[in-house]
C-alpha cells in the first residue's frame, strides 16, 4: 500500500468516478434507480452492494466510509451525521436493557450524558480510570459487553492503557470500542492494539476546517461476531467480521436517521487530504506552547502528553506518532482565567477542537459546568483550567499571543 498521504489524494480516483472527476462527486439523490426489481430487492436483502434511499447511505459519503476503512486498517466503515450518532448508532444497535458497558471516567462529556441516558433504558455503565488496565479489569461482570475508552482524554489529556485494555478485551471477548478522535488514524491505529470498533468524530482534526459535522464508526475486522449474543439472525449474513456493522447499518443508521449528507462528507474529503501535514504542524505547535507554558511563572500546571512532566509521557510516545493538538492549563493560585482569554487576539474562544485556528476555552466554566465544582475536583479539573485547541498558525505568532495575555494579568 502507499503512504498515508498518497493512499487519500488517489484511492477514490483509481473507483473511476463519473468522468474521471478528480474529485469525489457530491451526490445528492435520495433515491437510486434499478434495471430489474430483482437487482433492487438484492440491496435490500444485503446481496449485492448498492443504494436504495440516501438515509442508509449515498456514494460521496461511501467513498469517505472506504478512506477511513482504509486509514484505519479495518474491513468496514459507517459514517454518520456527527461523532455522537455513531456513538449512539453503536449503543442502541448492539446493546440490550441487561447489558454493562466499562468506559473511561475522562470522556467526552456529551458521551458521559449518552451513558446516562441509556440507564434509563437499562444498560447500565461503570465508569473506571482506563490510565490503568487493572480498574477496567475489576468492574467487568458477566454482563460486561463492551469496553469504551478513547485515545487522550479531554481537556487534562490522560492516555488511557490502550495497549493492556486491548489484551484484557480480548482474553475476556468483550468488544473493545476506542474513540480515536483526539488522534486519528494518522497519528495512531486502534487497530494495533485490538479494537474491535473506532469511532472518529470526523469534525474534528480529520476535516479539520471546522466547516462539517460527521463521525464513523470502523470495524478492525479483529472481533469475531458470532461470540456475540445481540446480532440478530436477520444479519447473520456472510463472514461474521461483518455481522456488526451490517446489524448497525439497519438499527442505526436506517432507524435513527442520523445520516451523513452529500455535501458535508465532500468537505470532510476535501478537509482529509491535509490530515497528516496539519497533524505535523499542529503538534510541533502544541509541543513548543506546552514548552513555553510549562516555564512561564504565572501557569501553576500544563497537561500535555507530549512534556516529560506528563504521567503518561512515556506510553504516549510508544503508542503515537506525535502526542496530539489538545493541551491544557490552569494558573497560579489567585490568577483568573478570564482576563488572559480575554487578552488573546490571535486564538479565539471557542468550544470546538481540531480546527486550523488555535481555539482557547475555560473548562470549568462551559464543558465541564453542569458536573458542578466536586465533581470537576474529583476529575482534576481546577477552577482555573483553559484548554487549547492548537492550530497551524505560525508558532512565534502563537507563543507571543499567549506571552502578551500572560503578563497582563501576572
Ligand atoms: C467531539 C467529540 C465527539 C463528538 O463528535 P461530534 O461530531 O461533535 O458529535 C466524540 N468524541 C470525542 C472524543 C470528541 O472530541
Amino acid at each position: 500500500m502507499s503512504g498515508f498521504t498518497t493512499s487519500i489524494l488517489h484511492s477514490a480516483r483509481r473507483a473511476r468516478p463519473e468522468h474521471g472527476a478528480v474529485h469525489t462527486p457530491i451526490h445528492t439523490s435520495v433515491a437510486y434507480g434499478y434495471d430489474s426489481a430483482e437487482a433492487l430487492a438484492a440491496v435490500f436483502q444485503n446481496r449485492a452492494p448498492g443504494f436504495s434511499y440516501a438515509r442508509q447511505g449515498n456514494p460521496t459519503a461511501a467513498a469517505l466510509e472506504r478512506l477511513v476503512t482504509t486509514l484505519e486498517g479495518g474491513v468496514e466503515s459507517l459514517s454518520f451525521a456527527s461523532g455522537m450518532a455513531a456513538i449512539h448508532a453503536l449503543c442502541l444497535s448492539l446493546l440490550k436493557a441487561g447489558d454493562h458497558i466499562v468506559a473511561s471516567r475522562f470522556l467526552f462529556g456529551n458521551t458521559v450524558s449518552l451513558f446516562n441516558t441509556l440507564a434509563a433504558f437499562g444498560v447500565t455503565v461503570s465508569f473506571v480510570d482506563a490510565t490503568d488496565a487493572a480498574e477496567v479489569r475489576a468492574a467487568i461482570t458477566p454482563a460486561t459487553r463492551l469496553v469504551f475508552v478513547e485515545t487522550i482524554a479531554n481537556p487534562v489529556t490522560q492516555v488511557a492503557d490502550l495497549a493492556a485494555i486491548g489484551a484484557l478485551c480480548a482474553e475476556r471477548g468483550l468488544v473493545y470500542v476506542v474513540d480515536n478522535t483526539l488522534t486519528g488514524p494518522w497519528l495512531f491505529q486502534p487497530r494495533t492494539v485490538g479494537a474491535s470498533l473506532v469511532i472518529n468524530a470526523l469534525t474534528k482534526s480529520f476535516a479539520g476546517h471546522g466547516d462539517a459535522l460527521g463521525g464513523m464508526l470502523t470495524d478492525t475486522g479483529l472481533y469475531d461476531w458470532a461470540r456475540f449474543p445481540n446480532i440478530l439472525e436477520l444479519y447473520k449474513l456472510g463472514e461474521p467480521k461483518r455481522w456488526a456493522l451490517i446489524q448497525v447499518r439497519k438499527k442505526g443508521l436506517r432507524d435513527l436517521g442520523a445520516s451523513l449528507d452529500a455535501e458535508a462528507a465532500h468537505r470532510i474529503l476535501l478537509g482529509a487530504e491535509t490530515l497528516a501535514l496539519r497533524q505535523a504542524r499542529t503538534a510541533s505547535n502544541a509541543q513548543a506552547l506546552a514548552e513555553f507554558l510549562e516555564a512561564h511563572p504565572a501557569v501553576e500546571k500544563v497537561n500535555y502528553p507530549g512534556l516529560k512532566s506528563h504521567a503518561q509521557h512515556g506510553r504516549a510516545a510508544e503508542l503515537f506518532r506525535l502526542p496530539g493538538s489538545l493541551l491544557s492549563f490552569s494558573l497560579k493560585a489567585g490568577l483568573e482565567p478570564f482576563p488572559v482569554l480575554d487578552r488573546l487576539r490571535i486564538a479565539i474562544i471557542s468550544s470546538n477542537l481540531g480546527d486550523n485556528r488555535t481555539l482557547v476555552i475555560p473548562v470549568a466554566q462551559t464543558i465541564f459546568f453542569e458536573l458542578g465544582a466536586e465533581r470537576r475536583a474529583a476529575m482534576g479539573i481546577p477552577e482555573s483550567l483553559i484548554r487549547v485547541s492548537v492550530g497551524i498558525e505560525e508558532p512565534e505568532d502563537l507563543l507571543a499571543d499567549f506571552a502578551q495575555a500572560l503578563t497582563a494579568v501576572s
